[in-house]
């Protein structure tokens, strides 16, 4: 509880990789309400003429109890790697995810955004673009006389007249989309929401008359809210859209009886060990008449520039699978509740590694196929 309390701070970084110089700690720090005092380092305190180092010392000082501690970390979560510039790992797309959660509250309209963003993101142009376009949101949201159209606009104008590689996390989007609508699903679950992307898309499009978000961070649920503009919407819209907190990990009776269910980069975010409660929560009692499945391919991971081999591609992934791993469990889970599956790639599809990203689409069998199929099941679960 401590952390969200505003407290008197002080923070003292001896030795702070500063590219940029104390000049640009300044222009960081200070307009966060941070008195900031960045004293160069030398490079070699025995021999002044060989002037300063690329290191600071930094003392950040808040004493008056105007900032939080969780404040705090989060400007030094993101401005420290900003001021060292030398990430170097592979930079995802989640990471814009991070950065725009750690940024929650300071980064939309801070003076030096730009430098913020880019250096964060490794200066990647496409990932720098995506986290000002939805800073840009931010902003708008959180500017009282705007309202949703205006953000709406504001973004499609930015789209338009780009052109860029499309993004793999729009085009896991818009293959969703193409198979919901396949499925002629009306009323439509996103199990792990996140920050409400593909709510949003689905608002747009009046098919889906029944939009539900769950997610389990209430974080994550109050960042989707705002993209939404919840409650600024009319009544209509809000009538078809609905966010709530809730595990997948736990059956829920409110998520009975929906035409389709989408699990969008979901699963790998759970301990293996809690998956079968997922898939008997998901396939067993919820039961939509479509869910689909997106989840990374392992064997792309190759293939992502300065990702080593063998290294997930988010921290909080607890594992990723081959397509074939992902086939086989996918099977099981459709056998043993009575839905076919087939498998659609997602983003480009390299002959040798597969797909980025690889998407189940389930399918409940027909009353009476499904129960020869149950009994098969069953016999097999028998011999074996
Ligand atoms: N579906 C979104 C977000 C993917 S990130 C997209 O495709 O962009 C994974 C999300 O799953 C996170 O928002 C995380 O909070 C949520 N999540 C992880 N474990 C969960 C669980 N047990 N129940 C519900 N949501 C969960």
């Amino acid at each position: 509880q401590r952390v969200a309390e505003p407290l008197p701070l002080r923070v003292e970084v001896p030795a702070l990789p500063a590219r940029g110089g104390a000049e640009l700690v300044r222009a960081l720090f200070e307009p966060l309400g941070w008195a900031v005092t960045a004293t160069p380092v030398p490079l070699d305190v025995r021999f002044p003429e060989w002037g300063d180092s690329r290191y600071v010392h930094l003392v950040l000082e808040a004493p008056d109890a105007t900032l939080t501690l969780g404040e705090a970390l989060r400007h030094l979560y993101v401005l420290l790697p900003v001021l060292d510039d030398a990430k170097h790992y592979w930079v995802s797309p989640d990471e814009v995810d991070k950065l725009l959660r750690a940024g929650e509250g300071w980064l939309a309209g801070h003076p030096e955004q730009d430098v913020i963003t880019s250096r964060y993101l490794s200066r990647r142009r496409s990932l720098t673009r995506d986290a000002r376009e939805r800073l840009e949101l931010v902003r708008l949201a959180d500017a009282d006389d705007t309202d949703v159209d205006d953000i709406d606009n504001a973004v499609d104008e930015d789209t338009d007249t780009e052109e860029k590689p499309v993004p793999l996390a729009v085009r896991r989007r818009e293959a969703i989309l193409a198979e919901l609508a396949d499925a002629g699903a009306g009323r439509v679950l996103d199990l792990g929401c996140g920050q409400g992307q593909l709510v949003q898309a689905l608002l747009k499009d009046v098919r889906y008359t029944e939009i539900v978000g769950v997610d389990v961070s209430m974080r994550a649920l109050t960042v989707a809210s705002r993209r939404l503009g919840l409650d600024r919407m009319g009544e209509r819209q809000a009538g078809r859209v609905q966010l709530m907190q809730g595990s997948l990990a736990y059956t829920d009776k409110r998520l009975k009886g929906y035409d389709a269910a989408v699990l969008s980069e979901v699963v790998e975010h759970l301990d293996e060990a809690r998956l079968p409660a997922l898939e008997y929560a998901v396939f067993g009692s919820a039961r939509p008449r479509t869910v689909l499945v997106t989840t990374p391919n392992v064997e792309y991971n190759v293939r992502w520039e300065s990702l080593p081999a063998g290294h997930a591609r988010h921290g909080d992934h607890r594992f990723e699978w081959t397509r074939a791993e992902f086939a086989e469990w996918a099977r099981r889970v459709g056998e043993r509740h009575g839905y076919d599956v087939r498998f659609v790639p997602v983003g480009d599809d390299d002959p040798e590694v597969g797909p980025p990203t690889q998407m189940a689409v389930f399918t409940q069998e027909t009353k009476a196929a499904g129960a020869g199929r149950a009994a098969e099941a069953a016999k097999k679960d028998q011999v074996a």
